[in-house]
């Protein structure tokens, strides 16, 4: 008798092996020394499209697919020479003439002499892991919604350029474009229509470039041109960009329908020339500086980058920091600026307006800083710091119990403050805080705020004006006018803009819009302010036609608050 559990064993084992041979997901072929196919399983089957009869006897050359070359091949033999081991990734062809990617290993089996008996090949079908990896490459590399190249890809290519332009010693450019009235189809249209704007856009712009110029979406409205082989000199380039400018002006300026809707939109354009800089950040950089020039300098119009406009960038950059410093160290003042009742000739209200007084550089204008601000999201800050001074000056006036004193304070709002989720509330507890009375305090909004959200903004609107607080409406007839709004919205004062006043006695029409405003005003109710008046003519002209109030130089430039006090005094305004 003898024991043949050790057998069993083994033959159970052996069965094992021989199952995972047979039922892998993965194809292993086994072939000779002289790379004949000896043994091959299921998977290899599916994969291949051979069947076991069909493969066996087979060299293993019988699934190339041609796509390799041979310093490919050699390099695999010499590292399985070596290392009795490759893997690697390489296209084969199926029985049916496909071709395929493979993820393949092969191993050497050696004898004891170590002489290659056999050699295993066990590989996978990665198809779908290559379709997945083309679609992520297209996805990092491409806008979804345009198809244009995106941020990512342009990187690439301007850097591509850098290299190409030194070895030629050929210009490029860098443009960068901005739609001017993008955000206002998008917020008044709706999303869909913004999408099908863009999708249009990125059309026409790859219609007026040539086959390899990229054109790139870097979000948003913000369109990038990448301008190859402009010639040997900088004045060339500079040339044959300014024409494509031209021609892009052009085409996008052409009438856009959607849906039914007639578009007309216009754009700004900033250049860099490769000479500026010799970076893609730079080159970006600095053409988005030149646009921003372009859209200062009026829209629809081009600018090639400087250095004098890299000063102003640099200037703004300064600004920005030193911004935050005078905040935080009482730079900031509030001067107050009346405001006149026409009829009875009493300053019955007044305007805060933000003073900075920079160390070194004396008075900086709101006019620079705030829209900087805006930019950067500092205006939050500075307009909860006026927001808290401006209450703050009323409850002070308050208590001093003055002779004449005014009826509210306005204060400019800005829309990036507005639009944050907790204005109402700061609003609310700055009045509750400093114990002044909900109606003394007028919040300035400009038109373009009224529509950003206008569900948002009519809440927000009518849970202020019910605590008491008076709404205006700054720079009226600047901006987009929509007159549904002037119902819609819970309003207490039109401010006429002062473009019309400054005008109003020589330019007939201005007179026309001043007049209608006030009119329009009266009609809806709601009480009409003109500012930046400045002569007895234009108050007459105001008069005659009955606008309640004025604000300007003829009364009172903007004063801090000692001066201002000392004007309520007065018994009259002018
Ligand atoms: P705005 O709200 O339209 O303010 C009126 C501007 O016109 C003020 O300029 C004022 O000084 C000026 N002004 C008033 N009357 C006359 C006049 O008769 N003639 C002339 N030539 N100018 C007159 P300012 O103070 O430089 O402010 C400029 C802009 O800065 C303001 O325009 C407003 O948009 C913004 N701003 C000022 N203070 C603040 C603030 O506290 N918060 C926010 N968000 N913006 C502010
Ligand atoms: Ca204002
Ligand atoms: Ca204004």
């Amino acid at each position: 008798m003898t024991d043949i559990s050790y057998l069993k064993a083994m033959e159970a084992e052996l069965l094992l092996a021989a199952n995972i041979f047979e039922e892998g997901d993965e194809a292993i072929m086994i072939a000779s020394p002289a790379q004949i196919i000896l043994k091959v399983n299921k998977a290899f089957t599916k994969i291949t499209g051979y069947s076991v009869d069909e493969a066996v006897g087979q060299k293993t050359s019988l699934l190339k697919s041609g796509k390799q070359n041979a310093a490919f091949y050699l390099q695999l033999w010499e590292t399985l020479k070596i290392t009795h081991y490759w893997q690697g990734e390489l296209w084969n062809k199926r029985k049916n003439g496909e071709i395929y990617p493979q993820w393949l290993s092969i191993f050497e089996k050696c004898n004891a002499q170590h002489e290659i008996e056999h050699y295993i090949a066990v590989f996978s079908d990665i198809t779908d892991r290559k379709t997945a990896e083309t679609r992520i490459h297209f996805m990092a590399h491409y806008d979804a919604l345009t198809g244009l190249a995106n941020r990512v890809q342009l990187h690439e290519q301007i850097n591509e350029a850098i290299e190409q332009s030194l070895d030629k010693n050929d210009s490029f450019a860098v443009m960068m474009l901005d739609l001017d009235n993008f955000k206002v189809i998008n917020d008044s249209l709706g999303h869909s229509i913004g999408d099908e704007l863009l999708k249009e856009v990125a059309r026409r712009l790859l219609e007026c470039t040539r086959i390899e110029d990229t054109v790139a979406r870097l979000g948003g409205d913000e369109f990038v041109i990448l301008l190859h082989d402009l010639g040997h000199y900088k004045n060339e380039a500079a040339d044959n960009v300014a024409q494509v400018a031209e021609k892009v002006l052009h085409c996008l300026a052409q009438p856009i329908t959607i849906n039914n809707h007639h578009l007309h939109i216009t754009t700004s354009i900033g250049i860099a020339i490769n000479t500026d800089a010799d970076t893609a950040t730079h080159l970006i950089k600095y053409a988005d500086n030149a646009l921003y020039s372009a859209k200062s300098l009026g829209r629809n119009n081009y600018q090639f980058y400087s250095t004098e406009m890299n000063e102003t960038a640099n200037f703004r950059l300064t600004v920005e920091n030193e911004l935050r410093y005078a905040l935080e160290h009482s730079q900031l003042e509030l001067y107050y600026q009346p405001q006149v009742d026409i009829k009875t000739n009493r300053i019955s209200s007044a305007e805060a307006l933000l003073r900075w007084h920079h160390p070194q550089k004396g008075m900086i204008s709101p006019a620079i800083f705030i829209p900087i601000a805006e930019k950067t999201g500092l205006i939050v800050l500075i307009g909860t710091w006026v927001m808290r001074t401006a209450c703050l000056q009323i409850a002070e006036w308050n208590k001093l119990q003055l002779t004449h004193p005014i009826d509210y304070l306005a204060v400019n709002v800005s829309a990036r403050q507005f639009i944050q989720q907790n204005f109402v509330e700061l609003v609310i507890n700055m009045i509750n805080d400093t114990g002044i009375n909900a109606n003394q305090l007028e919040i300035e909004l400009t038109e373009g705020v009224l529509i950003y959200d206008v569900d948002d903004t009519l809440k927000k609107l009518q849970t202020l004006k019910e605590l008491g607080v008076r709404i205006a409406i700054d720079d009226f007839g600047t901006g987009y006018s929509s007159l549904s709004y002037l119902k819609r919205f819970p309003l207490n004062v039109l401010k006429i803009d002062k473009s019309f006043i400054d005008t109003v006695v020589t330019d007939t029409s201005d007179a026309v819009i001043v007049q209608t405003i006030i009119m329009l005003a009266k009609g809806l109710e709601i009480s009409v302010i003109a500012e930046g008046v400045e002569s007895e003519q234009q108050l007459e002209f105001l008069r005659l036609r009955e606008c309640d109030a004025f604000q300007g130089y003829f009364c009172s430039p903007p004063v801090p608050n000692a001066a201002f006090l000392a004007l309520l005094d007065r018994a009259k305004a002018i």
